[in-house]
């Protein structure tokens, strides 16, 4: 597979799972043999995971992105013994962190779940082609990472401007909106994704999809209190 393929989730799951490390190892910069250059967005990828990962409270040691040409058997051979002995010095997941593997992983699952997030919040800069690998190092601030997890955004349908159009429920990539017909939808804040569609999608003369951050999200709307009454132009909930 392309190092340019490997996603941001696919690490944290790797992690999430209990991997000790995880390393990637393609193409050199300049050699891809495509005009995709996709070793260029792993590279930039690679710095965002790592920051990613001190947030969550991994050692970034645990990853790392390394140049293998196809005819460089002894290099491989070489990288694969010093990430080995990286590793060794490091433990287990956990070990150096000072943390149980469950916290860990608890931590990399909430983070993974806001990966579709974070790659529309950070898509600019992930689309950065920079000239040289040192320009990437710099890409990603560690106060800029917390940031963005700190701020992240919920969706919340308001139930009394929901009419029930069902337009949020067929468009959500997730399946996280619960709703029907003359239900009044809801988002499943576990399952959402936070991608907002359905705040873009849900028609303006409703504006049932708010945005929140830096507050709690209301608690669901119980079952029985969802059906949409409609009396001529007007709605109410019964
Ligand atoms: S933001 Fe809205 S559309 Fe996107 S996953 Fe969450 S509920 Fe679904
Ligand atoms: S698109 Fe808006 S009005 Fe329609 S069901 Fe979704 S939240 Fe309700």
């Amino acid at each position: 597979m392309c190092t340019g393929r490997v996603d941001l989730a696919f690490v944290l799951r790797a992690f999430q799972k209990g991997a000790t490390g995880v390393i990637i190892a393609g193409c050199w910069l300049g050699e891809c043999h495509y005009v995709t250059e996709g070793n260029y967005d792993a590279l930039n990828m690679m710095h965002l995971c790592k920051k990613l990962l001190e947030h969550a409270g991994v050692r970034p040691e645990r990853l790392r992105l390394e140049w293998v040409g196809a005819s460089e058997g002894i290099r491989f051979a070489e990288v694969m013994n010093d990430f080995a002995n990286t590793l060794r010095e490091l433990g287990p997941l956990g070990a150096a962190e000072g943390a149980t593997p469950d916290h860990l992983a608890s931590r990399l699952a909430a983070l993974a779940r806001l990966v579709p997030y974070i790659k529309l919040a950070k898509r600019e800069k992930l689309a950065l082609r920079l000239k040289s690998p040192e320009e990437y190092l710099q890409l990603y601030a560690t106060d800029e990472v917390a940031a963005l997890i700190r701020d992240v955004v919920s969706y919340y349908v308001e139930p009394e401007l929901c009419q029930a159009c069902m337009i949020c429920l067929r468009r959500c990539p997730a399946d996280a909106i619960a709703g029907g017909k003359n239900l009044i939808h809801v988002v499943d804040q576990d399952k959402c994704i936070k991608c907002g569609t359905c705040f873009d999608v849900c028609p303006p003369r409703f504006g049932a999809v708010r945005k929140i951050s830096g507050a709690p999200v209301p608690p669901p709307l119980p079952e029985e209190a969802r059906v949409v009454v409609r009396k001529g132009k007007g709605a109410r909930r019964e």
